[in-house]
């Protein structure tokens, strides 16, 4: 799980680093936001891997329009007060459950992790655990190629993910109401499904899987029309 250090130029990072946070300030939507009696209105609940190309912002702005958890492997039981809050005290329409392609914890989780430090472990055990409860009931096959196989197995992932939410008894009844949309998707960093770089799929709606019945959710426009599948 050995990871090639960044060679850090302090002085760039701290000039940058300023420069965002003031950026930040310019930026600040203050009207809008006044407008909301400066509360928040998210929109999105996101749970993404935490990787750094994996950036929340892929779903467009973030602010006041995102609410955002973010951990190794994107798994619901780690984070899933935070996404609970989201959904049932936010209330957002949609939940987006983002893999990725070339996922890190994906492949930590694959390997032996036995050395790394106890919290670490559990995160670990825990998309584990996804990843062999995504395989039991996955009746294909995984690829020889393994940069095709570890985005199979994020794939599975999103969808125990999902099927995890839709266990609780009040996610369910929002989805059940139409109340709230849960989209897994998969961003192909790679270009592992081949349809280019960074593109996003749907990969899942509400514990919908096959590509051809998630085209047919008519209200969610022309993004259903992302549907697509690997496994
Ligand atoms: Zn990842």
């Amino acid at each position: 799980m050995s990871h090639k250090k960044v060679v850090v130029d302090y002085d760039v990072l701290r000039r940058e680093l300023e420069e965002g946070l003031e950026a930040f300030v310019q930026g600040f939507p203050l009207e809008n936001f006044r407008q909301g009696d400066y509360k928040q209105y998210p929109v999105i609940t996101l749970l993404a891997c935490s990787d750094s190309r994996v950036p929340g912002n892929m779903v467009g702005s973030m602010f006041n329009r995102v609410f955002s958890i973010e951990n190794i492997g994107n798994q619901v039981k780690t984070g899933e007060g935070s996404i609970l809050y989201g959904l049932l005290h936010l209330g957002t329409p949609f939940m987006i459950v983002s893999g990725h392609s070339d996922c890190g914890a994906i492949k930590a989780a694959s390997s032996d992790f036995s050395g790394e430090p106890d919290a670490l472990r559990k995160e670990l055990e825990t998309v584990q655990d996804s990843l062999a409860q995504g395989l039991k009931t996955f009746a294909g096959s995984l690829s020889d190629d393994e940069k095709i196989k570890f985005t199979q197995l994020a794939e599975l992932n999103v969808d125990v993910q999902i099927n995890y939410l839709l266990d609780n008894p009040g996610v369910k009844e929002l989805v059940d109401k139409k109340e709230l949309y849960i989209l897994g998707t998969m961003l192909d960093l790679h270009d592992v499904y081949g349809g280019g770089y960074a593109r996003t799929y749907i990969s899942n709606i509400n514990g919908e899987k096959n590509p051809v019945a998630i085209k047919g959710f008519s209200e969610l426009g022309s993004l259903a029309a992302r549907a697509n599948r690997l496994t």
